[in-house]
């Protein structure tokens, strides 16, 4: 008895110094070395990765894990079983509605084999499991400490399945993401060994040191600073230099500080050409040689310069000296200080998919959000943004940039087969569910809060996030709080109902009555996530106004959001209440129209409750 009570007070002890434990915010650092060689005919490549790993963490370590990309394209993978049981599989992954990893044979597939591995000198024990390596340490890592992890390794590049590869549909050799063995992240919620499934990236900060051996035809471009730009020439050379190579290879040598992913491409025939922007980095461009691209790449450089003046305006400055907008890859995908996009397309679809992952180099490279957990804050605010850049710079003239975001979404919940936005990126039941939940649903997360705190605080809470969190793995609690700094609100109920579950948004005016010379008007709380009200009020005379209806839990008002017309703010809604009472000064026969949300940013999802009208 009495040891027993004892006990239960020692664990009481531990559990108070471990929930006392993660108050304050690390992060780990990593520096890779790697000198890797390509053979340009086999598609085989091996070489070195000297990595230094500081642990941040306020823990011990006794294992690493690392991430062997490249093995999810073999028959009987993870990614090939997902493929042929998702119901609705990815095209660019289909064969006559077969999986074409399922029939990759030995030549085609990819794989990524450490060959060995010691830490600080000492052999460590390691096991391959599909796409993760599992390390013990010899040495366990102390809080604070670094070790050196030394490996050999060597790779085949996998027929272009996706995202990386070779030979593209469009011809372009290599497509070289995800290529490298990658530490593991570990953070605050412990490790993110995530095998490679189907979604995207989580990665380690720190410092990049890549050389690249290949076929000295061959341009390559991505990720990083090249070292020795006299010596490969290609482009790279100051202009009117002449550049004289030996030998039939060529190693390029660059240096990427402060990113979480290192990418490249390369091939023979790249045409790259630089445009240095005089307020900003110098934008690089890789596309091949093909009559049928070439006007529509020529065009899209100043494009890029102008999106780029978009988000460090918008956002925040850029801060890298270089992006690279590689032809490559099947469709496009953001990497660090560079993108793979695929490039036979319309001019108006090349700026689009080109304005998107350049916009990723913010919601993703620079605040690097864990995509497997929280896939909308990388894919939703990136589209939220490259919605307002597109609207801009192609002058597309739209009073509502995110229309389409607000129909996907709808379209999702008209389908039954939403599932909450915390859902893991891998656990969607189809693709449609993900897609909409991580690009429109994440858009309208951040257009809707325009709503709720007024569009000047949403723009206002942008630059602080970015600000507050870049280098950073932010969450989603993060971008509340930034909001709720500014706006001076408190949002809690809304990051969790629109995020945590599929609670949906649905008000409606119930009635409106005569009451003397005044007018009651009933409205009605049908969905379960509350919401603010903004109601417009038209008369008969031409003039309109407007009744601002705050929700009592966000303890606080917006400003006007139409300052041109006279506003009258209601009383608080009490979300409980389902029906809300407002006596409007006007007498009924002068309504000419109630309407609820006149900018349709709040994603009410039934608009025909939403207008009233008297009939004639
Ligand atoms: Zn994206």
């Amino acid at each position: 008895m009495r040891k027993s009570q004892v006990f239960l007070l020692s664990i009481f002890s531990g559990l108070l110094s471990l929930s006392a434990q993660n108050t304050s915010y690390w992060q780990q650092h990593v520096d890779y070395t790697m000198d890797v060689e390509m053979d340009v005919k086999t598609f085989q490549y091996g070489g070195t990765q000297k990595l230094i790993y500081t642990n941040n963490s306020p823990d011990v370590l006794n294992r690493v894990y690392y991430h062997l990309f490249f093995n999810a394209f073999q028959p009987g993978s993870q990614m090939d079983a997902r493929l042929q049981s998702i119901k609705d599989p990815d095209g660019r992954m289909m064969e006559n509605g077969k999986s074409r990893i399922a029939s990759l044979s030995e030549t085609d597939m990819g794989y990524l084999h450490v060959q060995s591995l010691t830490q600080d000198g000492k052999p460590v024990t390691f096991v391959e499991e599909g796409t993760i390596l599992v390390v013990d340490l010899a040495t366990p890592l102390p809080s604070g400490g670094k070790t050196t992890l030394e490996m050999e390794f060597k790779g085949q590049v996998p027929a272009q399945i996706r995202r990386s590869g070779r030979n593209s549909s469009e011809g372009v050799a290599l497509s070289m993401s995800q290529w490298y063995p990658k530490l593991s992240e570990y953070d605050f919620e412990g490790w993110h060994a995530n095998p490679y499934i189907a979604r995207e990236f989580h990665g380690v900060w720190g410092d990049f040191d890549v050389k690249l051996t290949l076929d000295k035809d061959y341009v390559v471009g991505g990720t990083g600073y090249l070292q020795n730009p006299q010596e490969v020439g290609h482009g790279y050379e100051t202009p009117g230099t002449k550049v004289k190579t030996k030998g039939k290879t060529l190693t390029w040598h660059f240096k990427a500080p402060n990113v979480h992913d290192f990418m490249w491409g390369a091939d023979p025939e790249y045409i790259h050409d630089t445009l240095q922007m005089e307020d900003g980095p110098a934008l690089h461009f890789y596309y091949k040689n093909d009559p049928e691209i070439l006007d529509n790449w020529k065009k899209l450089q100043s494009k890029t310069a102008d999106a780029m003046r978009f988000f460090n305006k918008n956002i925040g400055e850029y801060p890298y000296k270089q992006y690279s907008v590689v032809q490559g890859g099947d469709g496009g995908m953001e990497y660090a200080m560079s993108t793979l996009i695929t490039g036979k397309r319309s001019f108006e679809s090349l700026v689009g998919v080109m304005v998107h992952e350049l916009a990723h180099s913010w919601f993703q490279h620079v605040l690097a959000t864990n995509e497997s957990k929280h896939e909308w804050m990388d894919e939703g605010f990136t589209t939220f943004i490259s919605s307002l850049c597109m609207n801009e710079i192609m002058e597309q003239g739209k009073d509502n940039p995110f229309e389409g975001s607000y129909k996907g979404y709808y379209a999702l919940v008209n389908s039954g087969l939403e599932k909450p936005q915390a859902t893991h990126a891998d656990r969607y039941a189809t693709n449609f569910a993900y897609g909409i939940a991580a690009y429109s649903k994440g858009a309208i997360f951040l257009s809707q809060l325009g709503y709720i705190i007024g569009q000047d605080k949403l723009m206002e809470t942008v630059r602080k996030y970015y600000e507050d969190f870049k280098f950073k793995h932010p969450v989603p609690n993060d971008v509340k709080r930034s909001a709720e700094k500014i706006s001076g609100m408190e949002l809690d109920w809304y990051l969790v109902d629109w995020t945590q579950t599929t609670n949906t948004i649905d008000y409606g005016i119930k009635s409106v009555v005569a009451e003397g010379n005044k007018t009651k008007v009933a409205l009605e709380r049908i969905g379960d996530m509350p919401m603010p009200i903004d109601l417009l009020l038209a008369k008969s005379d031409g003039t309109q106004e407007t009744y601002y209806i705050p929700l009592q839990i966000m303890r606080g008002e917006k400003e006007n959001p139409y300052p041109s017309l006279n506003r009258t703010v209601a009383k608080d809604w009490m979300w409980a209440h389902s029906v809300y009472e407002l006596i409007i000064e006007v007498p009924l026969d002068e309504i000419q129209a109630l309407v609820i949300d006149p900018s349709q940013l709040m994603a009410d999802i039934n608009g025909e409750n939403n207008v009233y009208q008297p009939k004639e």
